[in-house]
């Protein structure tokens, strides 16, 4: 037998419902904040990642990569944001002048240990703001985050907040936590230490070296913001509160990837069973993402959640974004050949938007009745012998059931006031 590959999952029947069901309800709220599609490819030129400044592990050890027939150094995409941002730049979407804004949802690939809720083709869906720095588009994102989830009817939903300030802060801040993190060099795990040169913002997010004093005490970048990046933070906080956005600020937060800057958020709800593994999404800033992908000096924020976590939220919690799924008739027959009679009449009942069904598995009148029970049929539509030769059918309501003969001619019309009650 050929399996699927180690990491992926196939969706079937009433799970693919609910994935549609997500994706509708997103898609509502994203168009109301006025943001709309966009479609950019799942392979990229591994360049559109594997940028210098970027040295997250998900980047340097999670992606897929290989060289295409042509020899041609190709990504699978681990995140959205980068080829969006490939995208805004090489369609010149800066031209405008205003801020351009997408969402997004569809697969990510990244080489991961697979467990509950992790796979290795996993999708997200998310926004991007770009070509504004001004802190209102900050409140803007961080509330469509926010409400995002809200609205899907998970509790407790609440924002985690932090700041890495503009360049010059981080700048500052680097430095500062480059003399800390020496002092404890050699009691920090392997990446750490070599982390401290390279990307010493990194290590406050390290899993192994979590608990380790050295981050207990490290300095926060809150702490080392100029001014002018205080003030920003100061007003994306007062904005929140103005909005009624419950948050807590987080000084430690740094999020997975090197191009955050300022605002970085993470959404979080109360999820039975779920414990510290109740962060569903996050985003962030970026000022420079624009400028290394080949655009000009313009700066962006955006969001992204996991639907795949998202999912098992909303079924921990018991909440259903699908109606059952049901039949409206069912059509039977006696004898199987007078399956041509059913035919005709299924193609008529479904151009008038009846969802219906047939046998076509040669099943005797019990087996198709038994098909009908399973498959949810409101109605069953009897063609008999004597219905046949008289042009009639029997329609039986499967709640009630109570059953009337009438024309054939005027069973759409029928029906379909029957449905309507
Ligand atoms: P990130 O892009 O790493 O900030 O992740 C954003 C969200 O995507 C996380 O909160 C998870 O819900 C989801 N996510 C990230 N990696 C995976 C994965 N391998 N499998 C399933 N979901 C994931």
């Amino acid at each position: 037998m050929i399996t699927k590959v180690k990491g992926t999952y196939d969706l079937l029947f009433d799970e693919t419902r609910r994935w549609q069901a997500l994706e509708q309800k997103v898609r509502k709220i994203f168009e109301v904040y006025n943001y709309s599609e966009i479609r950019t490819p799942i392979m990229e030129y591994s360049k559109v990642f594997h940028r210098e400044t970027e040295q997250s592990e998900m980047v340097t050890k999670e992606t897929y990569n290989f060289l295409d027939r042509s020899d041609r150094e190709l990504t699978l995409r681990p995140e959205g944001t980068a080829g969006v941002i490939r995208s805004y730049v090489e369609n010149k979407l800066y031209v405008n002048q205003d801020v351009s804004k997408f969402y997004y949802m569809g697969p990510n690939f990244r080489y991961e240990r697979p467990q509950k809720g992790r796979y290795r083709q996993f999708s997200q869906f998310g926004i991007e703001a770009v070509g504004s720095d001004s802190p209102y588009l900050d409140i803007e994102v961080v509330s469509l985050a926010y409400e995002t989830i809200k609205r899907l009817g998970l509790k407790g939903v609440r924002v985690r907040i932090n700041t890495l300030g503009d360049a010059e802060s981080r700048k500052n801040y680097q430095e500062i936590l480059v003399d800390h993190f020496s002092k404890h060099k050699e009691t920090l795990c392997e990446d750490c230490q070599k982390r401290i040169d390279k990307n010493p913002l990194r290590i406050l997010d390290c899993k192994i070296d979590k608990d380790h004093i050295a981050l207990q005490t490290a300095p926060v970048p809150a702490e080392h913001l100029t001014p002018a990046a205080h003030e920003r933070y100061m007003l994306v906080l007062k904005g929140l509160n103005e909005a009624n956005i419950p948050y807590e600020t987080a000084p430690k937060l740094v999020r997975g990837l090197d191009y955050y800057s300022h605002t970085v958020f993470e959404i979080e709800a109360d999820i039975e069973g779920f414990g510290a593994q109740n962060v569903l999404g996050g985003g962030g800033c970026y000022q420079k993402l624009v400028q290394e992908l080949g655009g000009p000096d313009l700066s962006g924020i955006g969001f992204a959640f996991g639907m795949e976590r998202l999912l098992l939220a909303l079924e921990a919690e018991d909440i259903s974004l699908i109606d059952e799924d049901k039949l409206d008739a069912y059509i039977l027959t006696f004898d199987n050949k007078d399956s041509l009679v059913s035919t005709t009449l299924l193609n008529q009942l479904r151009s008038n938007d009846i969802k219906a069904e047939m046998n076509y598995m040669n099943r005797n009148f019990k087996g198709q009745l038994k098909q009908a029970i399973k498959q949810n049929a409101s109605y069953l539509l009897i063609l008999g012998e004597e219905e046949i030769k008289n042009q009639m059918i029997t329609i039986k309501n499967t709640k009630t059931e109570t059953q009337e003969t009438i024309p054939n001619k005027i069973v759409v019309k029928h029906l379909k006031e029957l449905l309507k009650k």
